[in-house]
């Protein structure tokens, strides 16, 4: 979305959650022109932005939404399933996607609680298109394989993302 600037670093506020793990984080920006201001609910402690959205209550149900699914994956993904090579289907992008490529039912647990749109820019996805499994605290930073640290995002935002935090990305760039 360009034509947006943030006015100030995110101000962080209203805690919450069993040992005080999420926050609510407000962005100022100008937008088109105009004053207005994004939300954001962030896992703090895994530097995982859980949801983006110009509406309070909104960008709280979808964290609430992603923090569900994520418990729900917990509980049924055996652990075996979240180590080693991950995303053994990424390779196959750089050739031609046959029309009914398979997808893994984690990378479509992830499309899923991503509401099948990019994370950071709010895009529509192809379910069996070319996105990318976005970890929003990058490995190199020591983020891991946890679902909440995990989204699906554009090929743009996740180009242009490249090492820095979800956090820092979004503040960057504010909606993507
Ligand atoms: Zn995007």
């Amino acid at each position: 979305m360009s034509g947006e600037h943030v006015l100030q670093r995110p101000i962080y506020g209203g805690v919450f959650g069993e040992d005080g793990g999420y926050s609510l984080a407000s962005v100022p920006c100008v937008s088109r022109g105009l004053h207005a201001t994004r939300y954001m609910v962030i896992q703090a402690k895994a530097g995982v932005v859980l949801s983006i959205s110009e509406d309070k209550a909104l960008a709280l149900e979808r964290a609430r939404v992603r923090i569900l699914a994520a418990n729900d994956s917990h509980h049924l993904q055996p652990q075996s399933a979240v180590q080693g090579e991950l995303w053994p289907e990424e390779a196959l992008l750089t050739a031609p996607a046959p029309q009914t490529q398979y997808v893994s039912r984690r990378r479509k647990a992830i499309y899923d609680s991503s509401a099948g749109k990019c994370h950071y820019c709010g895009r529509a996805l192809d379910l069996s298109g070319n996105w990318h499994v976005e970890h929003q605290l990058p490995r190199a930073l020591g983020g891991g394989d946890d679902t909440l640290n995990l989204v699906a995002a554009c090929v743009r935002c996740n180009l242009s993302k490249n090492d820095s935090t979800a956090i820092e990305f979004v503040t960057r760039k504010v909606g993507g």
